[in-house]
């Protein structure tokens, strides 16, 4: 099959006009101008993209990934899959190590069989002092019998961990993940720089959604803020969606990084569904006009975000289409060492969006199917 559009944004390149060529659920051929052959689809006001890539999400639809049924996981999937996610990894928040383990085993059979690109441990390895929305009573310090046990039972789907670097054995801790081919990302901590900048040589790779739940950037005391984004290597998790960060520094901190940003949307039960009560892990969440807070408290608790909102804030926030798109696509899929998705390139898996001159997901088609 062959399809051809106004632009084809390869996450990298854009052709245009530009087409495509698919042939089961991969892609065979990408390139500018006319195609090999007469196309079998035409998109010529319209740009086409890389599927959405969303690699810290915890739930939508109503339901959430912290659960062992798989009614509850279909329905998250295919909440953002309609708005164009075709790659998730799903987070899961702070609980007991028994009740993580029920959850990373259920998780893992969608893993297995492709549907999630694998599994994202949030907590319970996070200081006390930036909990954010995870219950304080289950937070503890990273001691390598709970890390293995758990990793274990995901039997190769845990494929990113958040830790709090500063505390007891933190470091050891980044290494055990990091030589096991689990990203570690800093989150939810109260490091300083040096602290920061030794977990980012120890291993660690990223920051979980930079400056919310973490020490802040202070002149004297830069924290794990400008630790971060110094480090050529580290990978910024970005929520785009104008309440955890203000909308201008946010598409300041996206223009700074370059290709290391990542849009993510941290979205729970609540995204696509109307303002209410909700879950996140065990704790209660109170939805109004969208935003998630804990009940009765100020606490930010998740978004309600879906990554085409946030490709959308980025770009009247004042970011590139091509570099919100990249954000979006390219550089979440290498943060997270998902070869086949992210990019339009022969080999990849056929994943990808028909996007409006406004950005708004018309069409959606994963592993070779529309959707
Ligand atoms: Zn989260």
């Amino acid at each position: 099959m062959i399809i051809e559009a106004g632009e084809v944004f390869t996450g990298e390149i854009a052709h245009s006009p530009g087409w495509i060529q698919l042939d089961g659920e991969r892609i065979t051929a990408v390139g500018e101008g006319t195609g090999p052959a007469t196309p079998d689809l035409s998109f010529m006001d319209d740009r086409i993209v890389p599927g959405y890539v969303d690699v810290h999400s915890h739930g939508g639809g109503g339901s959430s990934f912290s659960t062992t049924l798989d009614d509850d996981i279909d329905r998250v999937l295919a909440t953002h899959l309609a708005t164009g996610t075709t790659t998730m990894i799903a987070s899961l928040v702070t609980a007991s190590p028994q009740v993580l383990r029920a959850q990373i085993e259920t998780l893992a059979t969608h893993v297995r069989s492709g549907d999630i690109a694998g599994i994202h441990l949030e907590g319970p390895w996070l200081s006390p002092i930036y909990k954010g929305a995870h219950d304080p009573a289950l937070l503890c310090a990273p001691a390598i019998p709970l890390l293995d046990e758990l990793v274990s039972a995901g039997q190769g789907a845990i494929k990113m961990v958040t830790i709090a670097p500063e505390l007891d054995g933190g470091i050891e801790a980044i290494r055990f993940l990091t030589e096991r081919g689990i990203v570690v990302a800093l989150g939810h901590t109260d490091c300083s720089y040096d602290q920061a900048r030794d977990a980012l040589s120890a291993g660690a790779t990223g920051a979980t959604h930079l400056f919310n739940a973490m020490a802040p950037l202070r002149h004297r005391q830069p924290g794990p803020v400008l630790a971060l984004l110094r480090d050529q290597d580290a990978r910024i998790e970005i929520i785009f969606d104008g309440v955890h960060l203000h909308p201008d520094l946010a598409a300041s901190v996206l223009q700074q990084v370059g290709d290391r940003g990542v849009l993510v949307t941290d979205a729970m039960a609540a995204t696509g569904q109307p303002d209410g009560r909700y879950l996140l892990g065990e704790l209660e969440v109170n939805v109004d006009q969208g935003i998630a807070r804990l009940a009765g408290t100020d606490t930010i608790a998740g978004s309600t975000l879906r990554l085409e909102s946030a490709v959308k804030n980025a770009v009247e926030a004042g970011l590139s289409v091509h570099d919100a798109i990249h954000a979006a696509t390219t550089a979440p899929a290498e943060y997270l060492n998902l070869p086949d998705v992210g990019h339009l390139k022969p080999g990849s898996l056929a994943d990808l969006l028909v996007l409006d001159d406004e950005l708004t997901v018309e069409c959606v088609m994963r592993r070779g199917h529309w959707v």
